[in-house]
């Protein structure tokens, strides 16, 4: 097999080639049945089995308690940006946002379409390098949910500890850091990611939510983004992405077999400690964001002379070193360390780094 280059894209993003294989085998023929999965209709056995089992691996991933749901949904995160709103906020409610970057910007954007929206904090003061304490938020105290970003993909900024919100729902875009460490799920009232980072391709959303929080749809709410519609129909009220929720499944599997979420957090921390430490120590690069807030899954690092970008990147590109470019909005470089990228492929990052630095610092 031809040796494949190591991907730093922030999404869609690297998948384990374990997982890429074994969908590879079984494209044609899935387990002798003589049909791809892509093929099957979501209502037959085989299908129905290649779900739940799925649903399953990540319940017990995440040690997800019996009162919650998760939903194999469509639209990607952007679409729980209004769902969430639909289903959690009564119109005369008040919802609390945390802002601390894009992401979590566009959340509550969205949601203003549909009520009131609180800013409680926002971590513009600290120009997104740090995350404001929650000594200094302003939440609303009958709040129908807090809403946060875990990780923002764009800025390298990841929260290392929840939130209390007492009796007031907790809602988290874990988008790009479901999956990486553990986590104690009984502590949200919803957890929603895109697929496309630690869980599979595109094309899906995993919404995992208590089941009190279910049922209380507005009534222009449409019928695909009701939670309750999903949770009753087992995710196929429509033709879900089935491809997506199968290839995730085999994630999972994988994710199992590598130990669980808990090798994931000591991988992901060998990871991101070789990634800082070497930026911190050079001279060189530099990653702006405060100590504790500083991502574990994307790294967004500058060049001493930003007019070397363009050489750096097409020097990582000859070395199978790929997607290294910062987002359009920050500029710069972003490394994202997901789950399917081991240990090897920041150290090989990080050899580069050191040579271009050598040769051209
Ligand atoms: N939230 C976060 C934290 C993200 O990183 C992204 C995508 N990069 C989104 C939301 C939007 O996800 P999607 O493209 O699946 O709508």
């Amino acid at each position: 097999m031809s040796k494949r280059a190591y991907n730093f894209c922030a999404g869609p993003a690297a998948l384990p080639e374990a997982v890429l294989q074994r969908a590879q085998a079984e494209l044609l023929d899935w387990q002798g049945k003589g049909l791809s999965v892509m093929e099957m209709s979501h209502r037959s056995d085989d299908y129905m089995a290649i779900a739940s089992k799925a649903e399953q691996d990540l319940r017990d991933l995440l040690d997800v308690p019996s009162n919650y749901k998760i939903l194999f949904l469509q639209g990607g995160a952007s679409q729980q940006f209004a769902e969430i709103p639909l289903n959690l906020l009564p119109e005369e409610g008040t919802a609390d946002y945390v802002e601390t970057g894009i992401w979590s910007r566009k959340a509550l954007e969205e949601a203003r379409r549909y009520g009131n929206v609180n800013v409680a904090a926002t971590a513009r003061p600290y120009d997104y390098f740090a995350i404001p304490g929650q000594n200094e938020w302003r939440l609303t105290p009958d709040a129908a949910y807090v809403h946060y970003a875990s990780n923002e993909t764009i800025g390298g900024l990841q929260f290392d500890w929840i939130p209390q919100t007492g009796d007031v729902p907790l809602v988290v875009d874990m988008s790009s850091d479901l999956l990486s460490r553990p986590l104690d799920v009984s502590r949200f009232g919803l957890i929603y990611a895109g697929a496309q980072k630690n869980i599979g391709p595109s094309g899906l959303v995993v919404v995992i939510v208590r089941e009190d929080l279910i049922g209380h749809a507005r009534t222009v709410c449409p019928t695909m983004l009701d939670y309750k519609i999903a949770a009753d129909n087992g995710s196929m009220y429509n033709t879900p992405a089935t491809f997506s929720w199968y290839l995730s499944g085999l994630v999972f599997e994988w994710l199992k077999g590598q130990g669980g979420v808990a090798a994931m957090e000591q991988r992901n921390r060998a990871k991101k400690d070789l990634l800082y430490g070497y930026i911190d120590g050079s001279g060189f690069y530099t990653n702006p964001i405060a100590l504790n807030a500083r991502s574990w899954m994307n790294v967004p690092f500058r060049l001493a002379d930003e007019r070397l970008d363009k050489d750096f990147l097409v020097g990582a590109d000859a070395r199978g070193l790929l997607n290294l470019k910062g987002h359009r909005s920050v500029g710069g470089m972003r490394a994202s360390i997901y789950n399917a990228l081991g240990l090897d492929a920041v150290e090989a990052l990080v050899a580069y780094m050191a040579e271009f630095e050598k040769e051209r610092g």
